[in-house]
């Protein structure tokens, strides 16, 4: 399944494969405010349909571990890009941004990154 995303203004566009079985909350200091719901899939499954240009920002907090990418012009933060605990490069996607998906129907697992 290929699902398409994009921040609100359209700045940052990028398709998305695999298929979504759960989506995750975080109580984390960003996640909290963010209220994103992420889906995490290896990096690759992303491409990206839009330039990195000067609208493409890129926040990095505490141990700089994830790259969160948000558009400069609306304010929308469509994913970040880490690495899972074996060192694969992965994506996570805020699927609130996804189009065409019921959000409701996906199953959420809290994680309580405040904690972590
Ligand atoms: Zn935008």
């Amino acid at each position: 399944m290929t699902y398409q995303e994009s921040c609100h203004c359209g700045s940052i566009a990028f398709e998305v494969e695999g298929r979504i079985e759960q989506a995750m909350s975080c109580n984390c200091s960003i996640c909290s405010r963010k209220g994103s719901l992420m889906w995490f899939v290896p990096a690759g499954h992303l491409t990206l349909r839009t330039p990195q240009d000067e609208n493409f920002g890129t926040y990095v907090f505490n141990q700089h571990v994830i790259r969160h990418r948000f558009c400069k012009n609306c304010g929308i933060h469509p994913y970040g890009e880490g690495t899972d605990p074996k060192g694969q490069a992965m994506a996570a996607i805020n699927i609130r941004c996804l189009e065409g998906i019921d959000i409701d129907a996906i199953p959420v697992t809290r994680y309580d990154g405040r904690s972590a």
